[in-house]
């Protein structure tokens, strides 16, 4: 069901503060749940139509620069951490260890360099609104030993396989500022393989 402009709701900041327009909660009827075997009520349903506002806050610089093409992560730059240096991806505000705010770096190189699948998960039922293409080639992504953590990905083309060599993807035509502008392909891919509105 897609909805027209003056059925959804929008943000935006002006002067510092969230100013909301349009609509936000669409009230809906709601159906009667009957038992067939007796005819008799045993209970409703409750449709609910509603649009979260979801503050990225500190992570923007993520989200933002995937539309970009560019894939960012976080690194501790504190001198008297015992972890300086370690970069995280996905990306982190704040460094787990000292507390300080982690700087954020560009990792797209690295990501290209260095990218592989530590393992996956092939899943063929998804949950409720996917919109990923089944069955979903789940990845974790290892980068080099700089970035301490693990990235949780979608493989878009090819199979996966452990310790395989995959590059980054993003949504640079229509992004969506959300973690679906980012995918990983098998090294070697071409570029007319990608998804829709996608580019390396
Ligand atoms: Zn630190």
């Amino acid at each position: 069901m897609v909805k027209k402009d003056n059925e959804k709701g929008f943000v935006d900041i002006v002067n510092g503060r969230y100013k909301p327009r349009g609509v936000f909660h669409i009230p809906e009827a709601n159906q009667p749940i009957f038992n067939k075997d007796t005819g008799k009520l045993a209970g409703v349903t409750n449709p609910r139509d509603m649009t979260f506002i979801h503050s990225y806050g500190g992570e923007a610089i993520f989200f933002e620069s995937l539309g970009k093409g560019k894939l960012m992560a976080s690194r501790c730059d504190n001198d008297k951490c015992d972890t300086k240096g370690s970069i995280y991806e996905p990306f982190r505000i704040f460094c787990p260890d000292c507390l300080r705010r982690a700087t954020p770096i560009d990792i797209s190189d690295k990501a290209r360099k260095t990218a592989t699948i530590h393992s996956f998960i092939v899943t063929h039922r998804s949950g409720a609104f996917n919109t990923l293409p089944i069955p979903i080639k789940f990845i974790n992504v290892e980068f080099d030993e700089e970035v301490v953590t693990i990235l949780m990905s979608v493989l878009a083309v090819g199979e996966p396989e452990i310790g395989k060599k995959i590059v980054p993807i993003f949504r640079t035509k229509t992004p969506t500022y959300t973690i679906m502008d980012l995918m990983f392909v098998l090294e070697g891919t071409s570029e007319s393989e990608l998804p829709e509105g996608f580019t390396f």
